[in-house]
């Protein structure tokens, strides 16, 4: 019997696989999807079994060293799904496979040094480097020569055995508990234990008295009743008491009690929405639902009731949503619904957590997974529905390799289980609104809020006329005006500013003109060593601008303002405001986003002053206000996504105010008032910017009238990455249709990362149905220079980001 596999070392020359031989005391138990150690080369590493066949056409084949697992870690599916990845997203089959299992099943090979011989055989300062111990971490030497020579030469002596351990990192949490003995028939303590050992009297009567037969937790009990743990133990010994081991799940949100919620009577509006889906699910057919429904419109009581039919089917369903909206507000809400069926996926669980609730499904404990990109490969076996809530959001891309997008997986697992796929959101990508318009997706609306509350009314304040009125603050009259009354009324206020607020746009702050492309219709980058401006796209550049070409003022600069300086400014001017501040800096501890938002939540600030993390997901009811800084600083980022990202952006944020009996308001401070994201957004109208997105989109030839491909080329050496990226452009733009466009090479909006200096060509098409292929061709063609000479070629299909 043999075993082919793949081997884990994301490589050209690894990414295939290869034939083992079955030992045949594992022949019993070894199955496609399980994780091994094989010998490979001089190392042992570990592997998937991808096959089992009785044939090889190889003369020799080594054995399997160790089967590391009883059950497959990977279902056939995962397997299909990690075939199509590698292919669709141009990577290695193990890259594609590693995204799928949590980090801790990914075992790393240590490197072992076991002695063999006498230790009094070693010479001493090996004698002195091993200790009292029998075996080394390598890694572990004292890294000196000597020793290294030393150790090298007691191998060869065969004093000293070096090999590969590979340790299987999934450590389970073990937990000691004890209870009473079941023939223990209550007879009087003292009278067994004698009278000297009042403590362990004391544990025995403690148990009788609150645990009856239920084990406790050794800890907890020596906690509990300030003993030790030899005063247990010694009951135990004298069969009183049964020791015994069980393994614990780390759940971090065990300690917290759910309350259980009424489920609300759906609306007229949500009815008609969760009827279509809730039929797929009954007839079990694929179809991919976009569900648009303004903010508050009661989207998540939809997911809620859809989700209800799935489990009283006996089916599981997974829903995703963005990580920075994975709040514990949300996550309550499923809790609240239901209760331990759910477990809870995303990136702030440390590795053991992670695993633990990967677990749960895996042994089908679970039918429902909560979480951040990553949960669509939660391993469920009968799914019923995957739910996708802010559809639009960038982060349901992965960045890194395999550069995949949750909804795409969604969608292919969609119609391997043959169930329905749901994207909500309150502005739909335009991707997704196109397909939902040419029917390939269907199309289902909440075009009222929950209890017609009415859309918080939208103020959009010229920030040029702030200047002329002399207010230089970051601060409108209006905004702060607004912000006074909130603290007057004791109602609540969140302030928005843009992380990616980088000063790398210019605009003169007289007039709002910023500088664009003249051929690529996104703004032009400012580089500061050159002093120039550059279009990201097709590499267009001019000198940086002195005065303002449209009303030569020379108040034309770049742009941003950090949320601590803000912050500052905000306690000046309003002393009596107490403000919470929400981003990187404030949120780095575990736990800490929660916290904050748990004290604002308690009425304990008035302002929320905050980045991206802010914008989603909070449902407070006394936020009756929502500003925006500087709408500006999103619109002009170097991507065409740029427009659409801003009205997205403005919707959510606006989504926050006054989301239950309180009317609410917003105020948008910007410099480019009239601009058709910021207009739109003003009036709540999707279609109509929608309608405009598309026009622009269609003339300059982007998604979704085009796909796009990105491939960014890096390395130390500038000239080799221009000549690489030159000959990779030249080779595509022979390879491809004439339809196709190939852009650039041109440098990347990030023109250097850790030293690398970066250029990227773009590819723009329709149909070209040898895309992946060619770019596969690339890949291979250039595997050796990028390992040699510190280069790297990445390829991101339909990319997100365009740094
Ligand atoms: P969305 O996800 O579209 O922003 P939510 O699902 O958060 O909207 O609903 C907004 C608010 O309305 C929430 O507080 C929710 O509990 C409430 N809600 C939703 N549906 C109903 C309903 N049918 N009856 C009463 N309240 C509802
Ligand atoms: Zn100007
Ligand atoms: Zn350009």
């Amino acid at each position: 019997m043999y075993a082919k596999v793949i081997v884990d070392v994301p490589a050209n020359q690894t990414d295939k696989l290869f034939d083992y031989l079955v030992p045949e005391e594992l022949e019993r138990f070894i199955s496609p999807g399980m994780r091994v150690v094989v010998p490979f080369g001089s190392r042992k590493i570990q592997g998937f079994v991808w096959e089992i066949t009785t044939f090889t056409s190889l003369q020799k084949v080594k054995p399997i060293t160790e089967l590391l697992d009883p059950f497959p870690v990977l279902t056939p599916e995962m397997m299909k799904l990690a075939e199509y990845l590698a292919n669709e997203t141009v990577c290695f089959l193990i890259t594609a496979l590693q995204s799928m299992i949590p980090a801790a099943i990914r075992a790393k090979p240590k490197k072992m040094l076991t002695l063999t011989a006498n230790k009094a055989e070693l010479p001493p300062v090996l004698q002195a480097v091993f200790g009292k111990q029998h075996t080394l971490e390598w890694k572990d030497l004292p890294h000196e020569k000597g020793v290294l020579q030393l150790v090298k030469q007691a191998s060869e002596n065969g004093d000293i055995d070096i090999d590969y351990v590979v340790s299987d990192k999934t450590n389970k949490k073990i937990v000691q508990t004890v209870s009473i003995h079941p023939d223990y028939r209550g007879e009087d303590v003292q009278n067994i234990v004698g009278n000297k050992a009042k403590k362990q009297a004391a544990v025995l009567q403690w148990l009788q008295e609150n645990a009856g037969s239920a084990a406790i937790a050794v800890k907890q009990l020596t906690k509990e009743l300030h003993t030790t743990r030899q005063t247990v133990l010694e009951l135990v010994r004298k069969n009183l008491l049964v020791l015994e081991e069980r393994e614990e799940y780390r759940d971090p949100y065990q300690s917290r009690v759910f309350q259980e919620q009424e489920r609300p009577a759906l609306t007229t509006q949500q009815q008609h929405v969760l009827q279509p889906v809730q039929q797929a699910v009954h007839d079990k057919e694929h179809m991919t639902f976009l569900l648009r429904g303004v903010t508050g419109s009661g989207k998540t009581e939809v997911y809620l009731q859809a989700i209800e039919k799935v489990l009283a089917k006996g089916e599981e369903a997974i829903v995703l949503v963005p990580e920075i909206s994975l709040t514990p507000q949300m996550v309550e809400r499923f809790k609240a619904r239901f209760g331990s069926k759910v477990a809870v996926l995303h990136s702030a669980l440390a590795a053991g957590e992670k695993y633990d609730e990967w677990r749960k499904i895996h042994r089908k404990e679970v039918q429902v997974a909560v979480g951040a990109r990553s949960a669509v490969f939660a391993p469920f076996e009968h799914l019923g529905l995957i739910i996708i809530d802010e559809e639009h959001e960038g982060s349901y891309k992965q960045e890194d390799h395999p550069k995949y997008h949750a909804r795409q997986v969604a969608i292919w697992r969609g119609k391997h289980h043959n169930c329905p796929v749901m994207l909500g959101s309150a502005t739909p990508s335009l991707e997704s609104y196109a397909r939902a318009r040419k029917g390939v997706y269907k199309l289902l609306e909440l075009k009222e809020r929950v209890n017609n509350i009415a859309m918080p009314v939208v103020n959009i304040i010229d920030m040029r006329e702030e200047l002329k009125k002399g207010n230089r603050s970051v601060f409108s009259e209006l905004l702060l005006e607004k912000l006074r009354t909130r603290i007057e009324r004791n109602e609540q206020a969140v302030l928005f500013l843009n992380r990616r607020g980088y000063s790398t746009f210019v605009m003169c702050r007289n007039c709002g003109y910023t500088a664009d492309c003249p051929h690529c219709e996104i703004t032009l980058t400012y580089h500061h060593t050159k002093r120039q401006l550059k279009c990201h796209y097709c590499g267009f550049e001019e000198p940086m601008l002195q005065r303002c070409p449209d009303c030569d003022s020379e108040h034309i600069r770049f742009f941003g303002t950090g949320t601590q300086k803000v912050e500052e400014e905000l306690t000046k001017l309003l002393p009596e405001a107490r403000v919470i501040r929400m981003d990187v800096d404030t949120t780095k501890r575990k736990g800490s986003h929660e916290k904050l938002l748990q004290s604002f939540g308690r009425g304990e600030a008035d302002i929320l002053l905050g980045t991206q993390m802010i914008a989603k997901g909070l449902d407070f009811p006394k936020i009756t206000l929502a500003g925006v800084l500087a709408a500006d600083t999103l619109l002009h980022l170097p991507d065409f996504r740029a427009s659409e990202r801003t009205f997205q952006l403005l919707t959510q944020v606006s989504g926050r105010a006054g989301r239950d009996k309180l009317t609410g308001e917003v105020v948008i401070q910007t410099y480019t008032p009239d601009h058709y994201s910021i207009q739109h957004a003003k009036t709540h109208n999707y279609e109509a910017f929608t309608l405009e997105e598309m026009g622009h989109r269609k003339r300059s030839g982007y998604p979704p009238y085009y796909y796009l491909a990105l491939l960014t080329i890096a390395s130390e050496d500038v000239v080799q990455v221009i000549q690489t990226s030159e000959k990779i452009a030249a080779y595509l733009r022979q390879s491809l249709s004439s339809e196709t466009k190939v852009l650039g090479p041109t440098v990347s909006p990030i023109a250097r990362i850790k030293d690398r200096y970066r250029y990227q060509c773009m590819i723009k098409y329709r149909n070209e149905p040898n895309l992946t292929q060619t770019l596969q061709v690339v890949a291979s063609h250039y595997q050796k220079e990028i390992a040699s000479e510190k280069m790297f070629i990445s390829i991101d299909m339909n990319p997100q980001m365009f740094m």
